[in-house]
């Protein structure tokens, strides 16, 4: 076949560098090679027992048939409650729409909102698939280059000197994969201000919302104010805080009218998400959060742990993350391009990391804190070599 006669569409979007990394080292370990895996995007912890649980017993009692597109009314209410009882959002069910993953929250959510050269703004280092879901659509990203010194947040000003007539959305992921970042209140506010001035639709991709450290909690942009709620739509998803990755559930929380819009294109691309799963959701949600708060407790003795390392090592510069479980480590100093700098990596001294390109930062790496202590200290150790040696 031609390669170029596929759609132009898919011709101007890049395979995810994050899985490809993935899959590299898993083709080295096949191969006997032992690699320090620090690319990873998911909790290695396995997802709780009740939660199994939850999703078997709905499995041996047969619900195993069509849900409504939207997902099963009961994990819609559970969602609205929880939006309620830790964000202080108030939604009806129908708002909420159940996805197959915190992937497909935004791709709906863009889908729904962007037309044809309409512009979205999004801050750099921002979630590799941001620009290529946007690209899909037909619409422009627009990207804000964010500094480290800034804690790689965009500034309301940042964010009113990129505006066009053409913006439709602005996406912000608080806590940030790749950088930890968490907006505050008073930042959230101040960008909240210019989007209701040109009412300008809210990405607000929440799913690191349980990952956070020290004295930095997270602030939904939707809960500054009613307007705020009123431009928002709140991508979230359940594979981070219960590290349920495989089960590929999520959902959107949005006016209605959005709402509506996001359940129908669902409706008419893959339905619901699977049944069964949908009721682990459910028990993620009403069951007990002690998992939640273990993790959260031992990633935080990792990120101190791995700081307390990389702030060491004279010629890379880092901040102490405050969410999610990312290190953006800022690799200017070695003079090499991000992808180069990580095959490097990978082939020499057999640690896994991200290239920071694939965030849209070329001088950076992404190395990941959600594995084991040993891998941790193994992988850093080797990291430290390079260093060393560059
Ligand atoms: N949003 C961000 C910022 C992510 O980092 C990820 C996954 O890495 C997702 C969304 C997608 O998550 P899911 O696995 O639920 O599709």
């Amino acid at each position: 076949m031609d390669p170029d006669s596929l759609s132009s569409r898919v011709q101007i979007v890049s395979p995810s560098l994050t899985l490809s990394v993935t899959s590299q080292a898993k083709a080295m370990r096949a191969q006997g090679d032992e690699v320090y895996g620090l690319a990873g995007g998911e909790p290695e912890m396995d997802t709780p027992d009740h939660i199994k649980a939850a999703a078997a017993k709905a499995l041996q009692e047969g619900k195993t048939k069509y849900t409504p597109a939207a997902g099963i009314p009961e994990l819609r209410e559970a969602i609205a409650e929880k939006l309620l009882k830790d964000n202080n959002l108030a939604y009806e069910p129908k708002q909420i729409c159940v996805t197959s993953g915190g992937k497909q929250a935004c791709m709906n959510a863009i889908m729904a909102m962007c037309d044809e050269g309409d512009e979205v703004i999004i801050p750099a280092p921002y979630w590799v698939s941001y620009p290529e879901m946007v690209r899909l659509c037909g619409a422009v990203p627009i990207i804000v280059e964010t500094e480290e010194k800034n804690g790689w947040k965009m500034t309301a000003a940042q964010f009113e000197d990129a505006m066009t007539p053409k913006t439709k959305m602005v996406i912000i992921n608080s806590p940030n994969n790749p950088t930890g970042a968490i907006y505050s209140r008073e930042e959230l506010a101040a960008i909240g201000e210019v989007a209701t001035y040109e009412d300008i639709i809210i990405l607000s991709d929440e799913i690191y919302e349980k990952l956070t450290y020290g004295e930095k909690k997270h602030v939904s942009i939707a809960e500054i104010s009613e307007e705020l709620q009123g431009l928002t739509v709140i991508c979230h998803g359940f594979a981070k805080a219960y590290s349920m990755t495989g089960w590929r559930l999520g959902y959107t929380a949005a006016p209605p009218e959005l709402a509506a819009a996001i359940s129908k294109i669902q409706s008419h691309t893959t339905s619901n998400a699977t049944s069964f799963a949908q009721y682990g959701a459910l028990a993620a949600l009403s069951g007990p959060q002690t998992f939640v708060d273990d993790m959260r407790n031992e990633y935080d003795v990792r990120r101190q742990f791995v700081h307390g390392r990389l702030s060491a090592v004279s010629n890379v510069s880092v901040n102490l993350p405050d969410g999610a479980f990312y290190f953006f480590v800022n690799c200017a100093a070695f003079g090499l391009k991000s992808q180069n700098l990580c095959d490097k990596l990978l082939n020499r001294y057999k640690v896994a990391t991200v290239p920071g390109i694939a965030f849209g930062n070329d001088s950076s790496v992404r190395l990941s804190y959600c594995t084991t202590l040993d891998v941790l200290n193994e992988g850093i150790t080797r990291f430290e070599e390079f260093c060393r040696d560059h």
